[in-house]
């Protein structure tokens, strides 16, 4: 048993979940040489809201140093992308033995041989919570969401995910109009860009406090 739940860093959401820590999902197995790394094999894209954080939030320039220092980061237009570990020499046997691992719904089987390049294992990612991505901070796997215990409260997280979600697009989009409009972007003018992302940085977004949601009961298997 166990549950996820809300918290905020300098008010940025994430949602929590009490067995990341010791993460049994098919979702945070990996067959690659970097294990114990939970689910952390996306390749994060850090949009104009997280890179407006880190131009104003405290340790978010560390934070931003720390990205724009990984060899695998390509910095674009309006957002920055970290292109992690993959290994392909492993994932190529892995398809051509047949022995795949069930997986359900799951399509793609290179999720257990990617890393994100900012994962230490055993310890968790190297950026704190409020300069995460939002798909690093709301991502919960399937086999705790199917678990949960009440229905209607896992439909007010699912909602509001999704809603908050749709902010950050929005949002980026209005960043990135607004650098537009003065000539700037990442490529050209890195520095007056992520200036001017620091200058208009005000939060604007009230997520609720959700009660925690408890999974586990039923099944007893988390
Ligand atoms: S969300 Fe699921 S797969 Fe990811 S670390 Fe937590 S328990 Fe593991
Ligand atoms: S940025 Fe952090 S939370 Fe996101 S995938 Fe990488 S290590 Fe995990």
């Amino acid at each position: 048993m166990g549950n996820i739940f809300v918290f905020f860093d300098m008010g940025v959401p994430q949602i929590g979940c009490t067995d990341c820590s010791h993460c049994k999902s098919i979702m945070g197995k990996s067959l690659c040489s970097i294990i114990n790394r939970g689910c952390c094999h996306y390749f994060p894209e850090f949009t104009l809201v997280d890179i407006q954080r880190m131009a104003a939030l405290e340790g978010g320039r560390r934070a931003l140093d720390m990205i724009l220092s990984y060899p695998g980061t390509k910095v674009n237009r309006f957002n920055l992308y970290s292109t992690g570990h993959f290994d392909k020499d492993a994932y190529e046997k892995y398809m051509a033995s047949g022995a795949l691992i069930e997986t359900g719904g799951i399509k793609d089987h290179t999720i257990f041989f990617r890393t994100c390049p900012f994962v230490v294992p055993e310890k968790g990612c190297m950026l704190p919570a409020r300069f995460r991505t939002t798909v690093c901070n709301f991502f919960i796997c399937s086999e705790i969401i199917d678990d949960i215990d009440d229905p209607k409260i896992l439909e007010e997280y699912m909602k509001e995910r999704s809603r908050y979600a749709r902010w950050v697009y929005r949002e980026s989009g209005i960043l990135q109009h607004l650098l537009e409009e003065r000539g700037l972007d990442l490529i050209s003018d890195f520095t007056g860009a992520v200036r001017m992302l620091a200058e208009m940085y005000e939060d604007g977004y009230d997520f609720p406090i959700l009660e925690p949601a408890a999974f586990g009961s039923a099944t007893g298997t988390k």
